[in-house]
């Protein structure tokens, strides 16, 4: 009779030697009773959730970091199979999505507000410094101050384009026209500048007067809202 050391050693070796065939086993023994074997985890995960939940906890506790950098790898290699997974499960639960993400921000008015604004705010600031050649500044004065810097029209079609943007006569502006650059992949003819600044060039291409204008102050009480 052999050892239980012995016989540990065997198994060992015995498995090593049949791996192949074992995994290939397993795999078949898998497929057949996939059905029993999810109904049995199921089941094993109901009686035994409050301990899997805790050992989970402690798991990602301890390999957190790790964790971290192996989920940011796998997401940069599968980003393309990620992606389209995404948008197929929104087109099939596009409605439930809604619902679900409306129910959310009702039940966290106050943090989606906040949330909102400061994504507004730093779409804002992207905007401003792609226009602004890298810097957040106006591109005449330099003046910096990201209450008064906006997006200029460098032809001069500023009115016109904001009301092609927007929907029939009610013109758009504003937070609407940052929206509409950044889905517009930030196109040309446009420029940061700050409210003087747009205010004396308008002036030099005698782009005032006539037409709704907003007043600079309407311009800054608008961009901060
Ligand atoms: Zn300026």
């Amino acid at each position: 009779m052999r050892s239980k050391d012995e016989q540990n050693e065997y198994s060992k070796q015995y498995y090593k030697d049949h791996k192949k065939e074992k995994l290939e086993l397993a795999k078949l023994y898998y497929q057949k009773q996939k059905a029993n074997i999810a109904e049995k985890k199921k089941v094993y995960y109901q009686s035994h959730k409050e301990d899997i939940i805790v050992k989970k906890k402690k798991h990602y506790l301890v390999h957190k970091i790790e964790k971290a950098e192996y989920n940011k790898e796998y997401r940069q290699v599968h980003k393309l199979e990620l992606s389209e997974h995404k948008k197929k499960y929104y087109q099939g639960n596009k409605i439930e999505i809604t619902v679900k993400l409306r129910k959310y921000s009702q039940n966290h008015r106050e943090k989606a507000i906040r949330y909102g604004r400061e994504y507004r705010q730093k779409r804002k600031c992207d905007i401003l410094t792609h226009y602004g050649n890298g810097k957040c500044v106006c591109v005449r004065c330099g003046f910096d101050d990201i209450r008064a810097l906006c997006i200029d029209h460098i032809n001069g079609d500023g009115a016109k384009h904001r009301k092609q943007i927007g929907d029939g006569d009610n013109v758009k502006g504003g937070a609407y026209l940052y929206r509409w650059l950044q889905i517009n992949k930030y196109p040309e003819g446009f420029q940061t500048l700050c409210f003087n600044c747009n205010q004396i060039k308008k002036v030099e291409n005698k782009e005032v007067g006539g037409g709704k204008h907003k007043s600079v102050v309407q311009h800054i009480e608008h961009d901060n809202k």
